[in-house]
C-alpha cells in the first residue's frame, strides 16, 4: 500500500472518529430541553462529517447517482422538515425508521448480487451479516409502515387479532430461518427472495396485532432495529462509521425501548406478543359512549379555577393538536399570580413520541420544575382541588387499574380521578389512540368541557381575567 493511500484511510478514519464524538455529544444533548437543539446540530454536522469523509475516502467510479442522491434527499429532506406539521412528527419517524431500514436492506442486498454474480466464494460470516441487514431491515420497513398507518389513522389503532397469529408467525420465522441457512451453505437468489419475503410479511404481522396504547414501545424498538440493520450493513461493507452509527442508534433504541416497557408496565414478550389483555376476537371497544356526563362551560370552569389552592395540568395528545401549550401557559401563570400553586402531570406515553409533553411545554417556557413525572406527581392528585385534562385520554383511563380485559390494563396511569374535580377538555365523547373508553368522563367529579382546546383555554383565561 502506497504511503498516499495509507494517509488517506488515516484521514478518513480520523474523520470517522470525529463524527462518532459528535454523535455521542449530540445524543447525550438530546436529553434536555435546554440542549436539544444544540444537541440536533451537533449531530448534523457528525452526519455532515461522515458522509464527506465516506465519499472522498473512497474510490468513486461513478458521481452521477450519488450526486443525484444526495440532491433528491436533501431535497425530500428539507421540504418534509419544513412542510410537516408538529403533530405529524411521529409519523414522519416512523417512516424515517422504515426508509433506514430498507435501505441498509437493500445495500446488503446489493452486496449479495454482486457477490453472487462476481461468482466468487462468499465467506459465510459476510453471508451471515448480509442475510441479518436484510432481514432486520426487511422487518423495520414494513413494521414501520404499520405504524406509520396506525399514527396515521389508515391502519385501526386496535389491536387485530388474526386467529393463530403466533402459530403463523412462528411457522414463519422457522421458513426464514432455513431459508437463510440455506443461502449460508450455498448462495441462491431463491433463498433470498424467500427470506427477504418473509422478513417483510413478519414486519406487518409482528406489528398489526399490537394495540395503540403499545405503539411507544413497538415505534422505540423499530427505531433500534433500523440501528441493528445499519451495523450489520457496516460490518458487510467494512466500514467503521456505519458500524459505530448504527450501534448508538441501535442501543440507544434499546434503552428507549426498555424505558417505554417499564412506563407501561409491559414485559417486551408480552407487547410482540401482540393483543395483550385482549381476548381474541374481541377488539377492545371504541364504541362512542351513550351514558350522561356533566358537561360545563369555560366560565363555570375558570370560577372553578380561580377559587383553587392547587391545580394540575394534564396535557396529553390533544395539547399537541390544538397547539395550546401557550394558552396553557398564559393560564398558568394568571393562577400564580392569584396564590394558586400549579404544577403539569407528565406521563411518559402522553402525545405520540417520547418526550412530546415536554417539548411542547418547553416551547412555550414552562419553568423546568413545574414539570413533575408520573412517580413524582400521582400521589398529589388527592390533595389537588382541580385536575385540568387537555387532550389526555388514554393516560388517565382508570380502566388501566381496574379492566383486567382492557388493551391498557396493567399500564401505569395519571391519577387523575383522586383529585377533588376534574375539568376533561376535549372536543367529543371520542376515546383515545387506544381505542377504549374513558370511565373517568362518567365521573360524579369530572365535569366534560367539549371544545378545541385551544379554544376552551383561551375562554378560561379571559374569564379568569374579570375574577
Ligand atoms: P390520547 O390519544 O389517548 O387522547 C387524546 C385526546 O385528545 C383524544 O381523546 C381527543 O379527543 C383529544 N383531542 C384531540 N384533539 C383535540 C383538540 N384540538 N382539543 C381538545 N382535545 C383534543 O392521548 P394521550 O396523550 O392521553 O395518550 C397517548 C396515547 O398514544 C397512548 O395510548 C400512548 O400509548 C399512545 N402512543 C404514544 C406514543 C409516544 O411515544 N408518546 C407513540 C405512539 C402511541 P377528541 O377527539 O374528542 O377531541
Amino acid at each position: 500500500m502506497s504511503t498516499e493511500t495509507i494517509l488517506h484511510i488515516n484521514v478518513t478514519n480520523l474523520a470517522y472518529i470525529a463524527a462518532s464524538v459528535l454523535f455521542i455529544l449530540g445524543l447525550k444533548r438530546l436529553g434536555s430541553p435546554a440542549t436539544a437543539r444544540n444537541g440536533n446540530r451537533l449531530s448534523s454536522i457528525a452526519m455532515l462529517v461522515a458522509v464527506l469523509a465516506t465519499i472522498t475516502g473512497n474510490d468513486i467510479t461513478s458521481w452521477e447517482w450519488i450526486l443525484g442522491g444526495i440532491l433528491i434527499g436533501s431535497i425530500i429532506g428539507a421540504i418534509s422538515a419544513r412542510k410537516i406539521a408538529m403533530t405529524e412528527m411521529p409519523q414522519l419517524v416512523a417512516i424515517f425508521n422504515g426508509f433506514g431500514g430498507a435501505a441498509s436492506g437493500v445495500i446488503a442486498t446489493g452486496e449479495l448480487i454482486r457477490l453472487i454474480d462476481s461468482g466468487s466464494i462468499i465467506p459465510q460470516d459476510v453471508s451471515i451479516t448480509i442475510m441479518a441487514s436484510v432481514i432486520v431491515g426487511g422487518i423495520t420497513l414494513t413494521g414501520s409502515f404499520i405504524a406509520y398507518g396506525k399514527l396515521q389513522g389508515l391502519v385501526p389503532t386496535r389491536p387485530l387479532l388474526l386467529p393463530i397469529r403466533n402459530v403463523i408467525n412462528i411457522a414463519l420465522l422457522i421458513a426464514m430461518f432455513i431459508a437463510t441457512v440455506w443461502l449460508v451453505i450455498e448462495p441462491s437468489t431463491t433463498a433470498f427472495f424467500v427470506a427477504g419475503g418473509i422478513a417483510l410479511a413478519l414486519g406487518i404481522l409482528i406489528v398489526i396485532p399490537i394495540g395503540g396504547a403499545d405503539m411507544p414501545v413497538v415505534i422505540a424498538l423499530l427505531n433500534s432495529y433500523s440501528g441493528i440493520a445499519g451495523a450489520a450493513t457496516g460490518f458487510v461493507l467494512g466500514n467503521n462509521m456505519l458500524i459505530i452509527a448504527g450501534s448508538l442508534v441501535g442501543a440507544s433504541g434499546l434503552i428507549l425501548t426498555r424505558i417505554m416497557t417499564k412506563a407501561m408496565n409491559r414485559s417486551l414478550a408480552n407487547v410482540m406478543l401482540g393483543g395483550f389483555g385482549v381476548e381474541d376476537g374481541s377488539n377492545g371497544s371504541d364504541q362512542e359512549e351513550v351514558r350522561p356526563v356533566t358537561s360545563i362551560q369555560a366560565d363555570d370552569a375558570a370560577t372553578m379555577l380561580a377559587y383553587a389552592q392547587s391545580v394540575i395540568f394534564v396535557p396529553g395528545y390533544g395539547l399537541a393538536v390544538a397547539q395550546a401549550q401557550h394558552q396553557v401557559r398564559e393560564l398558568s401563570d394568571l393562577l400564580k399570580e392569584k396564590g394558586i400553586s400549579v404544577k403539569y402531570a407528565i406521563h411518559p406515553v402522553a402525545g405520540r413520541m417520547p418526550g412530546h409533553m415536554n417539548v411542547l411545554l418547553a416551547e412555550a417556557n414552562v419553568p423546568y420544575d413545574e414539570l413533575k413525572d408520573l412517580d413524582e406527581i400521582n400521589n398529589e392528585f388527592q390533595r389537588t382541588d382541580v385536575a385540568v385534562v387537555i387532550g389526555a385520554n388514554d393516560v388517565t383511563n382508570p380502566a388501566a387499574r381496574t379492566d383486567s380485559a382492557s388493551p391498557i390494563y396493567g399500564m401505569p396511569i395519571l391519577n387523575v380521578d383522586q383529585a377533588q374535580s376534574v375539568i376533561m377538555m376535549k372536543r367529543s365523547m371520542s376515546s383515545g389512540f387506544a381505542g377504549v373508553q374513558n370511565e373517568l368522563f362518567f365521573l360524579d367529579k369530572t365535569q366534560m368541557l367539549f371544545g378545541d382546546a385551544k379554544d376552551s383555554v383561551e375562554k378560561i383565561t379571559a374569564e379568569v381575567k374579570d375574577l
